[in-house]
Formats: structure tokens, sequence, C-alpha cells
């Protein structure tokens, strides 16, 4: 049922102008709402504090369908999702939860992770964003670079040094105002793909945080980027394995309708193995989503297979996209069919939430522990 109320929502209410919002940039404000309505901004938080109740096996099906036609609409949703309402979740206080888990579960409220700078992206240990202990307070002062959701955000969670002589054991997670006195944003990037998502900078003059707006114990703030990037990376590669899946589907469609020397592109057999070899990629791709989501979902140590998952699917993206626009031929180069579309965003999923080379880093010093 949570999978075909997404396709369907996707299908009818996405479709329409998801080439016209790619083209100007444009937030979705109106479909963000709806998918508000409708539970999924906040489907997997418990109910107790105004969420869906979902599992994640539920999340992965949804961001698959929504990803099939737009995903700068599913990376809003994972955002909120997977990295604002869980981490407040998880890991905040009674407090933190009725103040802002609430109206972001609700879908009222929009939340940003904001954990990336100018000069830390892979690196996350090295932050320069300073949050100076000032006993009752908090005294931010930095820059965070490439942040989804960064204007339209109501909550941050901003990941900033106090400690630095004790490197990333010192940083902390704060919860933060996004209309704070002190706070500005830089202008909408202007980007390859997923390009009606709201991604900018975001600065911090002499911003007061009340201690109470910290996450965790003193020094927490990696290891919470962490762990919550750990699920946040099952919704990215649940939205690669939808931009693989969208792309394939309109590629079969294609290739039973388009002729050429007298007969259906598929039946010739070079198109026929293409699409036979982006539906295997497809299929190991979406049991590695559903395998990371089930072990998060019994609970048992899921980072490893978020990783491979992630890692997975966002190569196969890549590939079956770039074959989907193969099959299209010219017709795949222009935006009207959407593939190029879904190529472009596919790349994304290769950078953000950690680099494919990321990835790879955490499985293979799981492997040779
Ligand atoms: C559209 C968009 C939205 C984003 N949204 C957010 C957000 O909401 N919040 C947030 O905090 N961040 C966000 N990011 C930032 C994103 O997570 C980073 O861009 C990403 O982690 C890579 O960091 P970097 O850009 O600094 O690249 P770098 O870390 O400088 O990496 C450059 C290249 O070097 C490789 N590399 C680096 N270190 C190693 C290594 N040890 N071994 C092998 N290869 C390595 C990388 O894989 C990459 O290919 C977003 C980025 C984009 C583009």
């Amino acid at each position: 049922m949570i999978r075909d109320a997404a396709r369907d929502f996707a299908q009818r209410e996405l479709i329409h102008d998801v080439i016209e919002r790619d083209t100007h940039a444009t937030y979705p404000t109106e479909h963000i709402k709806k998918l508000a309505e409708l539970g999924f901004m906040g489907m997997l938080v418990d109910p107790k504090y105004d969420g869906g109740g979902m599992d994640t096996v539920s999340y992965v099906l949804a961001m698959e369908e929504l990803s099939k036609i737009d995903s700068s609409v599913s990376v809003i949703m994972s955002v909120n999702n997977s990295l604002v309402c869980y981490g407040i979740e998880a890991f905040g206080t009674e407090e933190q939860k009725e103040k802002y888990l609430k109206p972001l579960a609700r879908g009222e409220k929009i939340g940003a992770f904001l954990l990336s700078e100018p000069e830390a992206g892979s690196d996350a240990t090295s932050q320069h964003t300073k949050a100076e202990d000032k006993d009752d307070h908090y005294l931010l002062n930095g820059t965070k670079n490439w942040i989804t959701n960064g204007n339209t955000a109501s909550t941050y969670l901003v990941i900033a040094q106090t400690h630095p002589e004790k490197k990333h054991k010192g940083i902390n997670c704060l919860l933060v105002d996004r209309h704070s006195p002190g706070i500005s944003v830089g202008p909408h990037e202007d980007k390859m793909g997923m390009r009606s998502s709201d991604t900018h900078s975001v600065m911090f003059n002499d911003v007061v945080v009340p201690k109470e707006n910290r996450i965790g114990d003193d020094g927490f703030g990696f290891t919470f980027a962490m762990k919550t990037l750990e699920g946040g990376r099952i919704g990215i590669a649940a939205q690669a394995l939808g931009i693989a899946s969208g792309a394939y589907e309109r590629a079969l469609k294609y290739s039973k309708e388009r002729k050429t020397f007298g007969t259906e592109i598929a039946n010739h057999q070079a198109v026929a193995f293409k699409l036979a070899n982006m539906a295997v990629k497809i299929e190991n791709a979406r049991n590695l989503c559903l395998k990371a989501a089930w072990l998060k979902d019994q609970q048992l140590p899921y980072g490893f297979a978020s990783a491979m998952a992630k890692y997975y699917a966002a190569e196969i993206a890549m590939e079956v996209t770039t074959e989907a626009v193969q099959i299209h031929g010219g017709y795949g180069y222009v935006k009207e069919y959407h593939v190029e579309r879904l190529m472009r965003d596919a790349k994304l999923t290769q950078i953000y939430e950690g680099t494919s080379e990321i990835q790879q880093i955490i499985i293979s010093r799981e492997i040779l522990k």
C-alpha cells in the first residue's frame, strides 16, 4: 500500500511539471506540502512524536517510487526523515523531541543536516566551524557547504568543533533555529542534477545556541553524524535504485516501440542484452537496499550493509541511466524523454552522503578487520 501510494503520487503529481522544475531549478513547494499531508515527510518517526511509524523497508519502497520520477523531491524527504528526524528521535532529549521533532515529523517544518564545509567533505573530522563553550550557551561561527534544504529548513542540525585539541572527540551537534540572528544563507547552487532541491552554503556569525540544544553528551557530535549517516545511506541507496529503475522502465517501453531495420529495437540482441544487464543490476541493488533496511528494522548492525547498498546502487544508477540514454538514441539526449535528467541525477548519488570511494573505504575496512 505504501509503495502504491508513493507510486501514485509520483506518477500523477510529480511527473507533470518535473521537467519545468528541473529546467528552472524551482523548489517543489506544493509537492512537499502534499507529501507531508500523505505522511511521508516523517514516515519513520514514532506516532507518539507525530510520525507515520513505518519501518525502513517501507521507506525504501517509497524512496524508490518517488525517485523514479523526481529525486529533487525524494532527497528533501530523505534528509528530513533519515538524517534530521532520525537523529533527533534516536539521540535527542524528550524536550528536543517535543519542540523540534514533532513539527518536522508532521512535515510542517523541514530540517537540514549541516556537516560538510568548504574544506571538509569526505574528511568530516576536519571541522572548522566552531561552537565555543560559553558556559550557558555555545557561540557558533563558520561556514557549511552544500546544504540540502539550506534555505527552506526551519531546523538545522549543525556539526561543529568545541574542543579542537580533542580532534573528532571534541565535536558537537547542535539544534539551531534557522532564523536565529547571525545566520545567513548563500545563493541557490546551480547544479547539474537534482536541480530543484534546495542547496546552499550557510554562514554562522556569532550565533548564540542554548546549551540545551546540544544533542547527546559533550563531544558526541562526530559519532552522532556517523551513526546518522549510516541510516541516511539507506535512503540515498534507495534513491539511486529508483533513478535506475525509472530509467530502465522508460528504456524497456521505448525499446518495444521504436523500430529500426523493420523491427522493434528490443529485437536486436545488443539492445535486449543491455536491458537484461540493467534488470540484473537493479534487482541486486534492490536486494541490497532491502537487506540494509531489514537489518535496521531488526535493530541489528546495518552500517556495512548500508555502505554496500549505497555504493552499489549509486554505481549501477550511473551505468543504467547511461544505457537508458543510449537505448533512446538521439531522443535520450533531450529533456522530453526524461532519461537525460535521470542520468544527471544519478551522478549525485555517487557523491553525497559519502562518495563511492568513501563507501569502498568503509566496506574494505570491514572485510579486512
Ligand atoms: C547537491 C549536494 C547536496 C549535498 N547535501 C549535503 C547536506 O545536506 N549536508 C551535508 O553536510 N553535506 C551535503 N553535501 C556534501 C557532500 O556530502 C560532499 O560533497 C561529499 O561528502 C564529498 O565531499 P567533498 O565535496 O568535499 O569532496 P572531497 O572530500 O574533497 O573529495 C574529492 C574526491 O576525492 C575522493 N576522496 C577523498 N578522500 C578520499 C580517500 N581517503 N580515499 C579515496 N578517495 C578519496 C572523493 O571520493 C572524491 O572523489 C551535498 C553535496 C552536494 C553536491
